[in-house]
């Protein structure tokens, strides 16, 4: 299998810190090198919690209709 190494250094252990993009909405997920801090890619942050938090919405406003019709059923 093959394993990811830094391009840099060539450690083989990365963490993810989180930090603001000017110019950017949304924070992203910087992977990074932990021997020599070197980024080796990012995550945008907004591509899935976007998604998430509209889903969320739309759970939601689907709970308050069915409390509505169940009223109105008199349930
Ligand atoms: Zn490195």
């Amino acid at each position: 299998m093959v394993k990811p190494k830094c391009p840099k250094c060539g450690h083989d252990t990365f963490g993810a810190l989180e930090q603001q993009i000017n110019g950017y909405m949304y924070n992203g997920i910087f992977i990074c090198c932990v021997e020599c801090e070197t980024t080796v890619g990012v995550l945008d942050y907004g591509n899935y919690l976007k998604p998430l938090g509209k889903i969320s919405e739309d759970i939601t406003a689907l709970k308050e209709e069915v409390a509505q019709l169940k009223e109105a059923l008199g349930k």
